[in-house]
């Protein structure tokens, strides 16, 4: 949550001082999502916590992220391509198309500066069945900018699902209407808004967008600000004991709360094997860029350190390195937790070629718009990824889209690092005009900014590396160059 709107909740929640808790908590900006959030239900209320899916078991796996860097009009976006879930992953392609055309419609935050973040969770990836839900954050959206909706797959039928698809058609009367039951009468709860938010079955399945099971089996219902309550009460959720709602449960709910309480491990939608990536658990571990320890005197020689951010990225990071082993280059790369988490064995294979790995943040949030604690989390989440993956925690951390202040700085040990060079190659996607920009404006002992999410600016490694080897440069992490200068 951002300065602003917390500035605004607070003298709201004084307002409604019998509100609930649970019913008022808003998923504030930057939190982590709901599987790590083993912590924050009563002892007495039901847990609300969603079992947390280990994204390497899901076989093919894809993450399409893209961000804009520009600082007046700061995005990103991330969502999962599930092998053999394609009709689920185009809707999500759609929904987040959708929110960063409005967002840029809509002037970019209202000139805020403020960012769009459009994150995933998996809620459930195994047996049949595929649960994601995405997370946006968007300050110029109405409310208090946290909006989310959950997606689903259904292997046997090769159909995607949406929330209200896991209760039975003939049961949704009686589950709705428990679910006002249980809304009525809570502080912010306005009748009217109440009334309009369940009036017909399209109001239902848009209202009803964001359901999950719990770790128990318990129904888990995610209220956005503003569709059953008046704005300032935040989002609001319910949550119906497993015994309760399994009456009404449709053959696919029953299926998917039996994956969200005990997995089976291993997700089958009944498509073919994906094809083997050339992802790096599969590909050889290219060489070592340069075997041992770096003996390269950036003092003595033109050291130069090209940076990588918003990765690991399949197959673009293997096809990186391979590049960099034939020029014995050393780069350093900023990976962003949610990508590390998914493909750990990218990381393993950066590490093993002598590379840097530094700390992006979890989800690419501009972290001058969180709370201390949310940046700790951000970057904590992150660190832990990174050493579950190559056994060491990073030293340095890059702000998303550069933007830092002292309360990032202190809220973090890690040590930031920024750049000199920045051919904006998520802008320009185009190689050689990457590879010419920063050809054109590298300097000794400088840091460069490149992205290895996007394919041409991959490809536009080899000239960089020709023409600066060529110039008598030698690539070296950004630890090495501030080490020996
Ligand atoms: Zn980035």
């Amino acid at each position: 949550m951002g300065g602003m709107r917390k500035n605004t909740l607070v003298p709201v929640l004084l307002l409604l001082g019998a509100l609930s808790l649970t019913a008022a908590c808003s998923p504030v900006r930057g939190t982590p999502p709901a599987g790590s959030a083993d912590t924050g239900a009563s002892p007495s209320a039901p847990s609300d916590v969603v079992r947390t899916v280990d994204p390497t078991k899901i076989q093919g796996l894809d993450i399409v992220n893209d961000s804009g860097n520009d600082p007046s009009c700061p995005w990103t976006t991330s969502y999962p391509a599930v092998p053999g879930a394609e009709s689920m992953t185009a809707v999500m392609k759609g929904e987040v198309e959708r929110r960063l055309h409005a967002y840029v419609d809509n002037g970019c935050g209202a000139g805020n500066e403020l960012d769009l973040n459009i994150g995933f969770d998996f809620l459930v990836a195994s047996g049949d069945v595929v649960g994601v839900r995405l997370t946006t954050q968007d300050p110029g959206a109405a409310g208090d900018g946290t909006e989310t909706r959950t997606y689903w797959y259904d292997g046997e039928d090769a159909q995607r699902r949406e929330a209200l698809d896991l209760i039975a058609e003939a049961s949704r009367p009686d589950f709705v209407a428990t679910v006002r039951a249980q809304l009525e009468g809570r502080a912010g709860i306005d009748p009217a808004t109440l009334g309009n938010a369940f009036s017909g079955p399209q109001a239902r399945r848009a209202v009803l967008d964001d359901m999950s099971f719990t770790r128990e089996g318990a129904l888990r219902i995610d209220f956005d600000r503003s569709t059953v309550g008046v704005p300032p009460g935040g989002r609001y959720q319910v949550i119906l004991p497993g015994a309760t709602v399994a009456p009404w449960l449709s053959g696919f709910g029953e299926r998917v709360q039996e994956q969200a309480v005990s997995p089976s491990g291993r997700l089958d939608l009944g498509a073919p094997a994906p094809t083997a990536t050339p992802s790096a658990a599969a590909a050889p571990t290219p060489e070592a860029s340069a075997p041992g320890a770096d003996t390269t005197d950036c003092s003595k020689v033109r050291c130069i350190a090209l940076t990588f951010d918003d990765g690991p990225a399949v197959p673009e990071t293997a096809t990186l390195l391979e590049y960099l082993a034939e020029y014995e280059a050393r780069a350093t790369f900023f990976v962003v937790g949610q990508n590390a988490a998914a493909h750990p064995e990218a990381l393993r294979a950066e590490a093993a070629a002598g590379h840097e790995i530094g700390n992006h943040s979890w989800n690419h949030p501009d972290l001058t718009q969180l709370t201390a604690a949310e940046v700790a989390s951000q970057l904590q989440r992150t660190s832990a990824a990174i050493k579950a993956a190559t056994g060491e925690e990073p030293t340095l951390f890059r702000p998303p889209y550069g933007a830092i202040d002292d309360a990032v700085r202190s809220a973090t040990d890690l040590s930031p690092v920024l750049w000199d060079v920045d051919p904006e190659d998520w802008r320009y996607r185009d190689s050689a005009r990457v590879a010419q920009t920063v050809i054109a404006q590298a300097g000794p002992n400088e840091v460069i900014l490149l992205h290895d999410i996007h394919p041409t600016s991959v490809a536009a490694v080899p000239e960089i590396l020709r023409t600066l080897s060529a110039q008598g440069y030698h690539f070296v992490t950004v630890s090495h160059l501030r080490a020996t200068l």
